[in-house]
């Protein structure tokens, strides 16, 4: 197939285990870990865990991730969807509150397959950076129950620089949209865990506060009333970094002042304490869950 699945509609011929795309993925999904995971919002981790599923490769492999062994540097296990399946099974049995597909814009056809074999009884989150084509968010309508997609940067330079995405922003604010219009407002269970709906996250960049209010004012103006929000300080500097500015954390001022004009919208949802700024967050990505 050529693919067209994410906005680099680069119409890579990909394989069942090779591609020549950007995201450099074959169609069989590739995955890192499989675990519950603690460190999501509290409305998707809970007190049990999400069960999180970080798929290798990205089809923005973004300078700053903090996850490049996998988005950048591919690490992971090729697999079958049959497998992927299992997986699924195994972390409900493991007590997910959900399970939480992480970067799997370009495995969409297996994550389709592989809910087929298996529909977990537990709700179904797309967590991806937000650069997506609205025809694939329209694909997976009708499985995926929470969405959780960052956006990123307005600035069209910034995503030039970060991610060579000029138009990242033009594709995630439709892509946003859309999500938010399949999901309908956000609801809970009794655990408080999130069942159906559409959180948004925005991770500050040093230097960068700008542009985070450039964010929060498409979310305030441009997306349904009461759209949680995840306010996101754990930028931390990745080594080699090519992007001048980017080699630090966010101050406690900066961080303020996004967190100040956040709640002058008022908008709702999450802020992370300062103690979150940390590596200690970014799982090991060893293959647990796909091996065994
Ligand atoms: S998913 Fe990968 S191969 Fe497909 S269009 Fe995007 S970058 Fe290219």
């Amino acid at each position: 197939m050529r693919c067209t699945l994410c906005p680099r509609a680069c119409g890579a011929e990909r394989t069942e285990g090779a591609g020549k795309g950007f995201c450099q993925s074959g169609l069989e999904p590739r995955v890192a870990r499989a675990a519950l995971h603690f460190w999501e919002e509290p409305c998707i981790s809970g007190t049990r865990g999400s069960g999180t599923v970080f798929f290798s490769h990205c089809t923005l492999g973004c300078v700053y991730c903090q996850n490049q062994e996998i988005s950048r540097g591919g690490f992971g296990k090729t697999i079958t969807a049959r497998k992927l399946a299992d997986i699924f099974r195994a972390l409900v049995d493991q007590g997910a509150h959900n399970i939480n597909l992480v970067t799997a814009t370009h495995f969409t056809y297996a994550v389709l397959e592989a809910l087929e074999v298996y529909r977990p009884p537990v709700p179904i989150v797309w967590n991806s950076g937000g650069y997506e084509r609205v025809e694939t968010v329209r694909m997976l309508g009708d499985v995926v129950d929470v969405w959780l997609p960052d956006l990123k940067h307005v600035s069209s330079g910034l995503s030039a620089l970060c991610a060579g995405a000029p138009d990242y922003f033009a594709f995630a604010s439709e892509a946003i949209r859309e999500m938010c219009r399949l999901s309908g407002p956000a609801s809970y269970n009794d655990a408080g865990i999130m069942q159906k709906g559409t959180l948004v996250r925005h991770l500050i960049l040093p230097g960068c506060t700008k542009d985070s209010m450039r964010v929060l004012d498409f979310i305030h103006d441009e997306l349904p009333p009461g759209t949680p929000v995840s306010l996101m300080r754990q930028f931390s500097p990745v080594e080699g970094c090519p992007v001048p500015g980017l080699n630090r954390r966010i101050t406690d001022r900066e961080y303020e002042r996004v967190l100040g004009y956040f709640q002058d919208l008022g908008l709702s949802g999450y802020m992370q304490e300062k103690t979150s700024a940390t590596r200690e967050y970014t799982p090991p990505f060893d293959l647990t869950g796909v091996e065994e």
